[in-house]
């Protein structure tokens, strides 16, 4: 058989190498892999040959050091196991420090990313009646906040490429009862937050960021987490900053944020006074002093993410149908929880996404579909409008509406054939020999595209 003309070889490893990258790294160059074999690409792992990577130790996760263990001993030792009982206990300390590498006056900490996101939608005031328009494409915890408050979640659609929400579709789904608009930051780059911004302003609506997967990453100057009225942070175990279960809310409002820890209090605020409406979500003083014990250390972390996400891009952007998730302007860094791709299957001789995640895992890469179903296609849609609640406060017709306008075609397709993602909280902290492998399984399987339907 005559190999066909493959577009992703001398050509693509001249430009490569004269930019001197090449020399720096141990990256086979693409047509390496024939190279043994009269011209034939190396066999695919999953068809008998050999696996490109055979470590299957990648940097371990969550994080932890000495640092962390003897802050952990001394919360411990002290007796001083919940926030309220001393002001410069690890919580309380967390909360000020947290603040200050957000750049902002006042953080407050809960027990996860969702019972912040929960607590901002309490502190603002929305209950049944209102509406809240966020993604499908994103944890459960997002949409249960809102769910908790009894006010209902519209799910508008994503873009394809970035995986973010789009504002168009957003900007389309304002109704008269909508109260808050509530971008999630997902795989931890930045959401459209200038179009966001622009859409509330315009129709005088509130913007909760769920930042839980986008600690750190930075757009147009500010950190994410920093646009809307409150932004939302997850501390949980695979998230970029973790302490098992966690969360944070951050602001500039004082009596907005003072609100937030009234509401994650029990309703009882820093007065002394039981005052409103609101669950008990306090963080404990263990999981603070995890927190505590990551901080002096967690952005070198952050900075080796973004540096061996840079390097991927920089290879992968060349490789035929695999496509880096798609950056809006103004993204000056990225979190890295996620590291995540579309996949397109033309370019693969037709075979699916799961011929190509078989076949990258024989080569020893573990990739991932990620989330199965966009939240509008979960059995809570069903269950909340058969309930005596939802039907009293929105109404028979307006709750039919909500069902048949929950369309999502680009998330869809996101879910059922493209995303191809890399978990990276531990994997991106690896050498450039880990990243090396990455991008020489993805590169070898794509020179085997005529054999992929077969593995
Ligand atoms: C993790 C996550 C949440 C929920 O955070 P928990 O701490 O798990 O409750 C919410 N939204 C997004 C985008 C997340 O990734």
């Amino acid at each position: 058989m005559k190999r066909k003309q493959n577009p992703f070889s001398r050509r693509q490893f001249m430009k490569t190498t004269s930019v001197g990258a090449l020399a720096a790294s141990q990256i086979i160059p693409a047509y390496a892999f024939g190279m043994h074999n009269n011209g034939q690409p190396g066999k695919l792992a999953a068809l008998g040959g050999t696996p490109v990577r055979s470590n299957k130790n990648w940097p371990k996760w969550p994080y932890t050091d000495q640092n962390v263990i003897d802050s952990v001993m001394e919360t411990t030792k002290s007796g001083i196991w919940c926030r309220i009982q001393s002001a410069t206990g690890t919580v309380p300390t967390f909360e000020k420090r947290w603040a200050e590498m957000n750049g902002v006056k006042h953080a407050v900490a809960t027990g996860s990313g969702t019972q912040a996101l929960h607590t901002a939608v309490e502190a603002l005031g929305i209950g049944p009646g209102d509406e809240v328009i966020t993604s499908p494409y994103t944890d459960p915890g997002t949409i249960a906040s809102i769910l908790s408050a009894r006010a209902l979640p519209v799910l508008a659609d994503i873009d394809r490429f970035s995986f973010q929400l789009d504002p168009d579709d957003v900007e389309q789904r304002i109704t008269k009862n909508t109260k808050v608009l509530m971008p999630v930051h997902m795989c931890g780059q930045p959401a459209h937050m200038e179009r966001f911004m622009e859409i509330a302003k315009k129709h005088n609506l509130y913007v909760i960021e769920d930042a839980c997967q986008a600690h750190f990453a930075r757009y147009q100057g500010k950190q994410l987490g920093t646009f809307g009225n409150l932004g939302c942070f997850s501390h949980q175990s695979s998230k970029v900053l973790a302490c098992g279960e966690g969360g944070s809310i951050i602001g500039d409002d004082d009596e907005l944020m003072d609100r937030c820890y009234t509401v994650q209090n029990h309703g009882t605020s820093r007065r002394g006074r039981t005052e409103t409406i609101g669950p008990k979500y306090r963080m404990n003083e263990f999981e603070g002093a995890v927190l505590m014990g990551q901080l002096p250390t967690v952005m070198e972390r952050h900075v080796l993410r973004n540096k061996n996400a840079r390097y991927l891009t920089s290879r992968i952007k060349d490789i035929p149908g695999i496509r880096p998730q798609k950056l809006y302007d103004g993204t000056e860094e990225g979190s890295f929880y996620l590291y995540t791709m579309n996949y397109d299957k033309k370019a693969y001789n037709g075979a699916g996404r799961d011929k190509y995640l078989k076949a990258l895992a024989a080569e020893g890469i573990k990739l991932s579909p990620y989330i199965k179903n966009g939240l509008h296609r979960e059995p809570w849609v069903d269950n909340i409008i058969g309930r005596r609640v939802y039907q009293q406060m929105y109404g028979k017709q307006r709750l039919k509406q909500f069902k048949d306008e929950m369309v999502c075609p680009n998330c869809d397709v996101v879910c059922d054939e493209e995303m191809v993602m890399l978990w990276a909280s531990g994997p991106l902290l690896g050498t450039q020999k880990d990243m090396d492998d990455i991008i020489n399984a993805l590169t070898k399987v794509y020179e085997n595209r005529d054999q992929l339907n077969n593995v």
